[in-house]
C-alpha cells in the first residue's frame, strides 16, 4: 500500500533509524490482515537510545529555552506540511476514522509542539525571601533523560503531549510507542531526522512492555519516567521506577462519570453523551461512560442517542465519511464483546448494539453499545471497558446523582449537564477527579492541565504543570558579605 512506503523502518537513536532485533506483523483492524512489519527494540537497543540521549543533554540543556522552543515550533511546521499522511497513518493502523485524526489527534500533535515552543521561555525560578544578607533564588532545571512510554489510541498526540515539554525544559527523551501502532512515530522520526534536529535529543524505539518498556523503567541513566497507559500497567511500571528512585508521572485508566439533570433539554443532552462516548470507538481514557441521568429526561436522552447511534456511518476508517471504525485490535475487540455479554446476562438492558456492528463481516467492528439499568456494581459498570459501550443509571436527586458519580476507583474526568450554577459549581468541587466539563465534554487544549486521581494516576501532562513537571527545582545561596 503507498501510504506505507513514505513510513521508514527501523528505531530512530540519534538521528538517524538502525535495524531492531525482531520484526513484528502489525494488523489493519479493519481487515485483520497484516498491514506491514516492523522492527522491534531490544533490550541493547534501549541501551543505546538511553546512551544517545544522554550524550545529548549537555548540548540541549545548554541552549537557550529560545533556541529550544525554535526548534519545537520548526518540527510544529513539519508536522504541519505532512499533517494529511499523519492522519491517514493514525487511521490505517489505529482504525479511528480519518475523520478523527484530521480533526482532533493531529492537530493535538501540532498545537502541543507549538504551545510549548512558545511557553518555555517564559519558564523561571523565582527569587526568595531569607534572613541575613544572601540572594536565594531558585532554577526550573532539566532532570536529563525522560522516558516517554505511551499506548495505541492516540499515538502521535500522546507522543507530542511528553516529548514537547520534556524536550523544551531541556531534557532528551526516548519515546516508547505501543508496539501495536508505531507507524506515526516512526514518521514523525522521519521528519526528525530531516530538519536535523540534534542528534539524540529525541529517540524513538518502538517495542514490546517486556522487555523494552521495563528496561527503560529500570536503566541506571533513566531520570524520569512519564508513563500513559492501563492502570494495572501502570502500577507496574510505578514501582519499577520507584524501586530505582525514578521520579514519574502515571496517566492511566478513567470510567468517567457523566451526569445529566432534569434542567437541560435531553435532546442536546445527548448529543453531548454521545461524542463523550463513541468518538474513537469509546477508546479514550476521558470516555464518558457511565451515563447518570435523571429519570424524568432518561427516556427521551436514551431515544435520542438511539437515533444518532443508528445514523453513524460504520467502515472504512481511510473513508471521509466514516464515523465508526473498528476496535484498534482483536483483543480490545473480544474484551469489549464479552463484557457486554455478561452485562446483559446480569440483567442489564441492551437498549443498542451489543455485538459486531452489523454489516461487518470482517475487522474488529464493535456496534455502539447503550446498557440500561446495570447492576452498580457489575464489572460493565466498574472497569475500563476502552470501548463503545456506555452504562446507563438513573436517579431521583442529586444526592443519589452524586453518589452513583463517585461509586468509582478511577478519578480521571468527570461532566455535569445542569443549567443551575450553584449545582454545577457544586458537584464540580465534590467530584475527586483531574477535569470536569459542564454542559460540554472532552475539550482539551495545551494550556490546561490535565491528568487524573486514585486509580487514574497522578501528575498532570499539559499547560504549565505539564512543563514544570519535566523540571527539577535547585535553590542557589548566594552571600552577600
Ligand atoms: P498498556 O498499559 O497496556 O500499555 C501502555 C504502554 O506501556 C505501551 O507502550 C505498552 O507497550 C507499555 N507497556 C506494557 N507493559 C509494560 C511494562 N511491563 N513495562 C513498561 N511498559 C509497558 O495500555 P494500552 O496500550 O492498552 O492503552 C490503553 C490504556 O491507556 C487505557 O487504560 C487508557 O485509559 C489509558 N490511557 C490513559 C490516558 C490518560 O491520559 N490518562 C490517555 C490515553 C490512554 P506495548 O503496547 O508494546 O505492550
Amino acid at each position: 500500500m503507498d501510504l506505507l512506503t513514505e513510513v521508514p523502518r527501523g528505531l530512530f537513536i540519534d538521528g538517524t533509524f538502525h535495524p531492531g532485533g525482531e520484526r513484528a506483523a502489525l494488523i489493519n483492524p479493519a481487515t485483520e490482515e497484516v498491514l506491514c512489519e516492523v522492527d522491534l527494540a531490544r533490550s541493547e537497543d534501549i541501551d543505546a537510545a538511553v546512551e544517545a540521549a544522554r550524550r545529548a543533554v549537555p548540548a540541549w540543556r545548554s541552549l537557550s529555552a529560545a533556541e529550544r522552543g525554535a526548534w519545537l515550533l520548526r518540527l510544529a511546521d513539519a508536522l504541519a506540511v505532512h499533517r494529511d499522511l499523519l492522519a491517514r497513518l493514525e487511521a490505517l493502523n489505529v482504525g479511528k476514522p480519518i475523520w478523527e485524526c484530521q480533526r482532533i489527534d493531529v492537530p493535538a500533535a501540532i498545537e502541543a509542539a507549538r504551545y510549548f515552543g512558545g511557553v518555555v521561555r517564559s519558564m523561571h525560578g523565582a527569587v526568595l525571601p531569607t534572613e541575613g544578607p544572601s540572594l536565594t533564588y531558585t532554577r526550573a532545571e532539566p532532570y536529563g533523560v525522560v522516558v516517554a512510554i505511551v499506548p495505541w489510541n492516540y499515538p502521535l498526540m500522546l507522543a507530542l503531549w511528553k516529548i514537547a515539554p520534556a524536550v523544551a525544559a531541556g531534557n532528551c527523551v526516548v519515546l516508547k510507542p505501543s508496539e501495536l501502532t508505531p507507524l506515526t512515530a516512526l514518521l514523525l522520526g522521519r521528519l526528525l531526522e530531516t530538519l536535523q534536529f540534534p542528534s539524540g535529543v529525541i529517540n524513538i524505539v518502538p517495542g514490546r512492555g517486556v522487555p523494552a518498556g521495563e528496561r527503560l523503567c529500570v536503566h541506571p541513566e533513566v531520570d524520569f519516567v512519564s508513563f500513559t497507559g492501563s492502570t494495572a500497567t501502570g502500577q507496574r511500571v510505578g514501582s519499577l521506577a520507584a524501586a530505582h528512585l525514578k521520579p514519574q508521572s502515571l496517566e492511566l485508566g478513567g470510567k468517567s462519570a457523566h451526569l445529566v439533570f432534569d434542567d437541560v433539554d435531553p435532546v442536546h443532552a445527548a448529543r453531548i453523551v454521545f461524542n463523550g462516548i463513541f468518538l474513537s470507538q469509546g477508546q479514550m481514557c476521558v470516555a464518558g461512560s457511565r451515563l447518570i441521568v435523571h429519570q424524568r429526561v432518561a427516556d427521551a436522552l436514551l431515544d435520542e442517542l438511539t437515533r444518532r447511534v443508528a445514523r453513524l456511518p460504520v467502515g472504512d476508517p481511510l473513508a471521509p465519511d466514516t464515523r465508526v471504525g473498528p476496535q484498534a485490535s482483536a483483543a480490545q475487540f473480544a474484551k469489549t464483546l464479552r463484557y457486554v455479554e455478561e452485562a446483559a446476562a446480569a440483567g442489564g438492558r441492551i437498549v443498542t448494539g451489543g455485538g459486531r456492528a452489523p454489516g461487518q463481516e470482517r475487522g474488529y467492528y464493535v456496534a455502539p453499545t447503550v446498557v440500561l439499568d446495570p447492576d452498580p456494581d457489575a464489572p460493565v459498570v466498574q472497569d475500563e471497558i476502552f470501548g463503545p459501550v456506555l452504562t446507563v443509571q438513573r436517579f431521583a436527586d442529586d444526592d443519589e446523582a452524586l453518589a452513583l458519580a463517585k461509586r468509582s476507583r478511577y478519578g480521571l474526568a468527570a461532566g455535569i449537564q445542569t443549567h443551575r450554577l450553584e449545582r454545577a459549581h457544586e458537584i464540580a468541587a465534590a467530584l475527586e477527579v483531574g477535569t470536569v466539563w459542564v454542559n460540554t465534554y472532552g475539550l482539551m487544549s495545551p494550556a490546561v492541565p490535565y491528568g487524573g486521581r486514585r486509580a487514574s494516576g497522578y501528575g498532570r501532562e499539559l499547560g504549565l504543570e505539564g512543563l514544570y513537571k519535566y523540571t527539577v527545582t535547585k535553590a542557589v545561596w548566594v552571600a552577600l558579605r
